[in-house]
């Protein structure tokens, strides 16, 4: 009988690792025995093919079986320098090995040896080389030529042989001690290779079939892990979705009448789309996902009026104060005609206030609640929540969400977002979630002139933003993000504030946002912006999400290049909001290539999906999507955007575990219950079971 416990074992155990290696295993975060199972080779290299001399070509990387046809000579053409040269051939040609400094193969190799040798090929005129080829014995080969190899992420120290020699071991030694996470009916049932099967191919392929259906099982119970922990997190939400039934008779269309303009041909459909999922006696779980500026919070409007016509009350929960705070003040004016109370909950709302705030959504008084995190905490407790809405979910990890929706009995769910998700994220973090996209901005908003300009040119921007002011319009000038550290991001929009005040922009009214100023504060700052008290605002990315001043038309980036596309997009997106020309300036203080493509891109487009993708592309899904952020734990293996397939299997699979077996309780899912939990609470207490 085996045991995990033996997998959990120090790399220690594993022979021919003593503490020196370990040190350098454990620098590349592989501790144990299982850690050497699951540290899955970043590349191959197919060494089967063995070649004759005659056809070598210069450059290439081949693999030749040879016999050792002359005495190995050593030369030193300088100190600490030494070469060995050594004549081989094959039945098609000669050919000489060389290796650097390395004179003990003198002593392992003879003339008449048969080896096999791998390595780059050089031809000088007729003679042909091979510089530190990799050689084994041709009766023991097999191990380093002749198959496909792994190439493993290394630390210094550390060369890929070795690595590959210790992972050898260990599933030489310890393979068989494990038992299959996953029952053998699932596996027997989709076709799949046992774990086994799967570890042994991933790292030592045998062919090209092996390789890839040990990665289709890797992937598969990566992918179902992740997704039965993220069921449980949302207390199984997804088992049990049925959800209230709205009516059909609401007051939509008299708030539509009353709006300043017409929505959009998306915004329409959206809102449709909405309706009909909260009419429906199941429970709504959507995503709307809308470029910046595209007239999300109208559809979270009309929306929360629909709940409230249906005797239901409704949250929304923003990620920051300022966007929280104006979104109460906008929506309460919306819905100021339809005697709905609309309550603001932020975690600056204290004492008196905030007892009786509570004690009225308990009752069932407050109709639409809106607020940060403070939403989330024990003491709020609602009469009959219907509707839970996300605004900017990217800025929310899985569980705040959950616990938001836990706040009701199965209230419809909707999130909303600026940044494009893939598909298969999507999929991953909200189940069956629904997606509907505003892919349309209102009409007549002038697109936003983007220019990137050096540190040079500063001068004349801010002569621009005087020009503008003078017009009547406002600035935000956003300071270079230094890094992330609240405080030094504040100091340094403190110094740029105080500099630009007392020299360039000394008869201007200016304003100063950042994160560390009390809430009090922000709030007066931002009124004052909003209404036109202030004309050039000097802040942090505290204003990236959400916020709404239409009468401002630039925004002015310092180091541009320090930001992601995404973000700096996000920021944009602050102005363009009204009915006057906007300005995107983007100061780049750095000469190199690839920031001053990233600047052109935003130059080029508007587009927040290509841009997302762009980014993606430059940074890697791991950082984009910030998957710490998102409480989930890193993927090894599975890809986003490619094992779709194999997402929608195993999320199915997960579903009919669930049914069964709510709390893993059965002996068929103690490993993966096992597994989950470590997975999941590697970093804080995510996951516990009934
Ligand atoms: P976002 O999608 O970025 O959250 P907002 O909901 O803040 O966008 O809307 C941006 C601005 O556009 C707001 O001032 C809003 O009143 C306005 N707006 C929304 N929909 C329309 C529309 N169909 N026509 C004109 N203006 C609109
Ligand atoms: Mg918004």
């Amino acid at each position: 009988m085996i045991t995990l416990e033996k997998l959990e074992k120090s790399v220690q155990y594993i022979k021919g690792v003593g503490p020196k290696k370990a040190k350098l295993l454990s620098k590349m975060g592989i501790e144990t025995i299982e850690d050497i199972f699951y540290n899955f080779p970043r590349a191959y290299e197919d060494r089967r093919e063995i070649k004759k001399i005659s056809t070598l070509e210069n450059g290439e990387k081949a693999n030749v079986k040879v016999i050792i046809c002359g005495t190995p000579r050593t030369y030193r053409p300088r100190k600490n320098m030494s070469i060995i040269k050594l004549p081989v051939k094959d039945e098609t040609g000669i050919m000489y090995l060389t290796w650097f400094n390395q004179d003990y193969i003198i002593n392992n190799i003879s003339m008449g040896d048969i080896i096999v040798i791998s390595g780059r090929v050089k031809r000088l005129g007729n003679q042909i080389e091979m510089q530190n080829p990799i050689y084994e014995k041709y009766n023991e080969s097999g191990k380093k030529i002749g198959r496909v190899v792994p190439i493993y992420q290394l630390t210094e120290g550390l060369t890929n042989n070795e690595l590959t020699k210790i992972v050898e071991q260990t599933i030489d030694t310890y393979l068989s001690y494990t038992v299959d996470a996953i029952p053998q009916n699932i596996i027997d049932r989709l076709g799949l290779f046992s774990f086994n099967q799967a570890i042994k191919n991933i790292h030592f392929p045998e062919d090209r079939f092996s390789y890839k259906k040990a990665k289709e099982r890797l992937v598969f119970e990566e992918l179902l892990f992740l997704q039965l922990g993220l069921f449980i997190i949302k207390g199984n939400s997804i088992v049990n979705n049925k959800g209230i039934i709205f009516s059909k008779n609401d007051e939509t269309s008299k708030l539509l009448e009353l709006l300043p303009y017409k929505l959009t041909s998306a915004q329409t459909r959206v809102f449709n789309e909405i309706a009909r999922d909260m009419e429906s006696p199941k429970q709504m779980n959507r995503l709307v996902q809308g470029d910046v500026g595209s007239g999300k919070t109208i559809i979270a409007v009309l929306s929360m009026l629909k709940a409230f016509n249906s005797g239901y009350q409704s949250v929304m929960m923003a990620p920051t104060e300022i966007l929280a705070t104006q979104h109460y003040e906008s929506i309460k004016t919306l819905l100021d005609k339809f005697n709905i109370c609309c309550e603001l909950l932020t975690s600056n709302i204290a004492g008196k206030k905030k007892a009786d705030i509570l004690s009225r959504i308990e009752t069932g008084e407050v109709n639409i609640i809106i607020g940060t995190h403070a939403v989330l905490q024990e003491n709020v407790s609602f009469y009959k929540l219907g509707l839970a809405i996300t605004d900017e979910q990217h800025r929310f990890g899985v569980r705040q969400r959950a616990t938001l929706s836990l706040k009701g009995s199965n209230p419809d769910i909707l999130v909303m977002t600026a940044t494009p998700i893939p598909r298969t994220l999507a999929l991953i973090l909200y189940g069956d979630l629904e997606v509907s996209i505003i892919d349309e901005l209102p009409a007549g908003r002038k697109k936003i002139k983007t220019y990137a300009i050096t540190g040079e040119m500063k001068e004349r921007a801010y002569s621009f933003v005087r020009e503008q002011v003078n017009k009547g319009r406002q600035a935000y000038i956003v300071c270079p993000l230094v890094e992330e550290s609240d405080s030094i991001n504040a100091q340094s929009a403190n110094e740029l504030y105080e500099n630009l005040k007392s020299s360039t922009f000394n008869d201007l009214r200016l304003g100063l946002l950042h994160g560390q100023m009390k809430s009090l504060e922000k709030d007066n700052i931002m009124a004052e912006f909003k209404n036109g008290q202030i004309d050039v605002l000097v802040s942090t990315t505290v204003i990236e999400v959400g916020v709404n001043v239409p009468n401002a038309n630039i925004m002015l980036i310092e180091n541009a290049e320090r930001f992601g596309l995404a973000q700096l997009h996000q920021l944009r997106g602050r102005v363009g909001r009204g009915n006057h020309q906007s300005y995107c300036i983007l100061v780049n203080e750095s000469k190199s290539r690839i920031s001053k493509e990233r600047m052109h891109i935003m130059e080029k487009t508007n587009d927040g999906f290509l841009i997302a993708e762009k980014d993606l592309q430059t940074r890697g899904p791991g950082e984009f999507f910030g998957t710490r952020q998102h409480g989930l734990p890193d993927l090894k293996i599975a890809n986003l955007f490619s094992d779709i397939n194999t997402l929608k299997i195993s999320q199915k699979i997960a579903f009919q575990i669930l049914e069964k077996d709510p709390n893993l309780t059965s002996e068929d899912y103690r490993i993966i219950k096992e597994r989950i939990l470590k997975l999941f609470n590697k970093e804080s207490q995510l996951i516990s079971f009934n």
